[in-house]
């Protein structure tokens, strides 16, 4: 059989990487592992080479508070042409919450300050300040051929999508982008944004499944079988979740 291989290119993990946002990485790197993938994870910190950006075949990013958020924009501007090319190119990422924030065209803080996004997706976010709460809880999705994805989530920030992006998924219970038009998450391309904390993908094995399958696909230029896996800690977790929200698997 072939020897597949996968870069994993984590950006900010020293910044961006809350209500363990980390855990995306051990899955991504655990399921490739199990199935005889070889996975290497390249930390890009604040200051990385574009060249350690481009060698990668699926990337990751988690949240923040709106603090690190400022420190990152200023590093991760240099950076938008290389990951703007990645992106409209489809090289596959997830990207929770700061980091989806990030991709939209800019993310106004509850005092008013304007961090500017990357302008890759077309999205904006806004914290409409005093008088609003956070939106914080456990939270589920109906997504489009992949059942339901569960996580945690907890925004200030509210997520308003354009035309030229879709949702991710349809919100069950919880807040999602911004608690009123029922949106969570988008989809551009192969870029996946999302407000699921958790981490999200222990408890979304399947969705974790199909971003390996895309980056494989999208590196070898070959239709992808990933052999299936157990999961019985991951329903259980699933289950759990469902329990807590009150709704049926
Ligand atoms: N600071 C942003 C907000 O409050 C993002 C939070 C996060 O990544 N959890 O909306």
């Amino acid at each position: 059989m072939k020897k597949y291989s996968l870069t994993i290119g984590w950006l900010y993990p020293e910044l961006m990487s809350t209500y363990g946002d980390r855990g995306n990485i051990i899955v991504f790197k655990k399921r490739c592992e199990w199935r005889g993938i070889k996975t290497e994870t390249i930390r890009l910190d604040a200051g990385f080479s574009v060249d350690d950006l481009k060698n990668c075949d699926l990337l990751f990013m988690g949240g923040a508070q709106d603090r690190q958020q400022q420190i990152v924009a200023k590093d991760l501007v240099k950076k938008r042409k290389a990951l703007k090319q990645m992106i409209d190119n489809g090289t596959p990422g997830l990207y929770i919450c700061g980091a989806y924030q990030f991709l939209g065209k800019y993310y106004r803080e509850a005092d008013g300050t304007v961090i500017n996004g990357l302008g890759i997706l077309d999205l904006y976010t806004e914290n409409p300040g005093k008088g609003s709460s956070r939106l914080i809880g456990n939270v589920a999705a109906q997504v489009l051929n992949n059942g339901l994805i569960m996580g945690f989530e907890n925004h200030g920030g509210r997520t308003y999508l354009g035309k030229n992006v879709k949702p991710l998924g349809k919100v069950i219970k919880g807040f999602g982008n911004n608690g009123k038009d029922q949106t969570e998450g988008a989809i551009y391309k192969n870029s996946f944004g999302s407000y699921f904390h958790g981490p999200m993908l222990p408890k979304n094995p399947e969705f974790a499944d199909f971003l390996i399958k895309l980056a494989l696909e999208k590196k070898y230029s070959s239709p992808i079988n990933l052999s299936p896996l157990p999961d019985s800690l991951e329903i259980k977790a699933r289950e759990s979740i469902a329990n807590r929200l009150g709704i049926d698997l």
